[in-house]
C-alpha cells in the first residue's frame, strides 16, 4: 500500500480547492483500509476518508493527518433484483450497469456525482428517486475499534440527506446491498437515464467546478413565503422544505462574488471557483450568505457540503457567528 506525504487534495475534488494532506493513501478494499488505519495510529494522526470528493471543501491548509480516498469494491448482481457496490464505485456507473441489467430503480439517480458510500452517508438523490428507497443494508467498518458490522435499512435512520453514517463518523461504509425491479427492458431504461441526464444538464450548472448544493433545503413554516413560493415557481413546496437556491435569490444573492468563489446565476444554491478560488473565498461567501437569510427571512441554512480541515473552533465560529465577519456589497 503507498502512503504519499503533502499531497494536494484540490485535485480530488469537484471544487478543485484545498491544500495538502500530511499523508494520502487510496484503498480498494478493506484490508487496506485496516492497514491505513494502523498507520495512522502508529503515527498518532487524525483520518478523514472520502471518496468522490464531490460533497467536500477541503481548507487551504488542507488536513493535518491521513486522508484516505476510497476506490472501486467491487459491483455484484444477486439473486432477484439485489445488487451489491463497493463503496468506492461511481454511483452513476452502477445506476447505468443497472439499466443495462434490466434493474429498474436507479435511473434518476444517474448523473449524481461521487461514489456509492457518499451517495448513502448522505442519502443523495434527485427528481423524485433517492438512494435510501433502495438500501437494502449496509456494511461498514469502525475506524476506532476495527470492527465489522451489517447494518439493516431501518437501523440505518435514513431522511432527508441524512444517514446514521453522518451522524457517526466512526463509520467508513465498505459497500451496500440495494433491491432494485427485475424484469426492465434495458434500453427504456438506458434512455429514463439519459434523459435524467439531459434535465440536469437543463437546471444545474454541468461544467463548473463545485459540489453540487452547498446548503440543505430549509424547513420553512412562515405561510406568506410558501406561498410566494408557489406564486414565483408555480410549484408545490416538497414537504416542509423549500429549495435553498429560491431562498438565496429572494435575499438578492444571487451572482454574489467573493474573489474567484461566485453564487451560481443558473442555481444559486451552487457555490462555484470560477477559477483559482481559495476556500477561505468560499467560507467568506457562504458566511454572508447565512447572515442575509437569517437576517432578512429569519431562516438558518445549514451547509451540505462537508467542510473539512477547516480546524474546529475557527470554523465553528465563522459558521455560527458570520455577524463578527466583515460583510461586502456585491
Ligand atoms: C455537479 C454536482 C451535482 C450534484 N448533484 C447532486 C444531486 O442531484 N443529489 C445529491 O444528493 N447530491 C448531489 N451532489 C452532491 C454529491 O454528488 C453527493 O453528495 C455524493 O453522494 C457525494 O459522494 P462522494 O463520494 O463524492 O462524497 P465525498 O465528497 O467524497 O464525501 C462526502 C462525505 O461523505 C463521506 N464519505 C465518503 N465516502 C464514505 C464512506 N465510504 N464511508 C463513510 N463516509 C464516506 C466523507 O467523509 C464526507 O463527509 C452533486 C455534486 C456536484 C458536484
Amino acid at each position: 500500500m503507498n502512503f504519499r506525504s503533502n499531497v494536494s487534495l484540490a485535485q480530488y475534488t469537484t471544487f478543485k480547492i484545498g491544500g495538502p494532506a500530511k499523508l494520502f493513501a487510496e484503498v480498494s478494499d478493506m484490508s487496506e483500509l485496516a492497514l491505513g488505519f494502523e498507520r495512522a495510529a502508529a503515527d498518532h494522526l487524525p483520518v478523514y476518508v472520502f471518496s468522490g470528493g464531490s460533497n467536500t471543501l477541503f481548507s487551504d491548509q488542507g488536513f493535518q493527518g491521513l486522508v484516505i480516498r476510497i476506490l472501486d469494491g467491487g459491483f455484484h448482481l444477486l439473486e432477484n433484483g439485489r445488487i451489491s457496490a463497493g463503496a468506492g464505485q461511481s454511483l452513476s456507473k452502477v445506476a447505468f450497469d443497472c439499466c443495462e441489467a434490466g434493474l429498474a430503480g436507479m435511473e434518476r439517480l444517474f448523473g449524481i456525482p461521487g461514489s456509492v458510500g457518499g451517495a448513502v452517508r448522505g442519502n443523495a438523490g434527485a427528481f423524485g428517486a433517492d438512494v435510501a428507497s433502495l438500501v437494502m443494508s449496509v456494511k461498514v467498518l469502525n475506524k476506532r475499534t476495527g470492527m465489522m458490522k451489517e447494518y439493516k435499512k431501518d437501523e440505518c435512520d435514513f431522511g432527508y440527506r441524512h444517514s446514521l453514517f453522518k451522524d457517526h463518523p466512526e463509520l467508513v461504509i465498505l459497500s451496500a446491498e440495494f433491491l432494485l425491479k427485475p424484469g426492465g427492458d434495458p434500453s427504456v431504461l438506458k434512455s429514463v437515464a439519459k434523459e435524467t441526464q439531459a434535465m440536469r444538464e437543463a437546471k444545474h450548472p454541468q461544467d463548473a467546478f463545485c459540489a453540487g448544493s452547498f446548503f440543505m433545503n430549509p424547513v420553512v413554516t412562515d405561510e406568506h413565503l410558501r406561498e410566494e413560493f408557489r406564486h414565483d415557481s408555480g410549484k408545490e413546496p416538497k414537504g416542509d422544505r423549500l429549495p435553498a437556491g429560491w431562498v438565496i435569490d429572494q435575499v438578492g444573492l444571487r451572482g454574489k462574488t467573493i474573489g474567484n468563489a461566485k453564487v451560481s446565476e443558473q442555481h444559486p444554491n451552487y457555490i462555484v471557483n470560477t477559477g483559482g478560488a481559495t476556500a477561505e473565498e468560499v467560507l467568506t461567501l457562504i458566511s454572508i450568505v447565512k447572515q442575509r437569510v437569517r437576517d432578512e427571512l429569519d431562516i438558518q441554512l445549514q451547509e451540505e457540503v462537508q467542510l473539512v480541515g477547516f480546524g474546529h473552533e475557527a470554523a465553528k465560529k465563522k459558521r455560527e457567528k458570520p455577524e463578527e465577519w466583515p460583510v461586502w456589497d456585491k
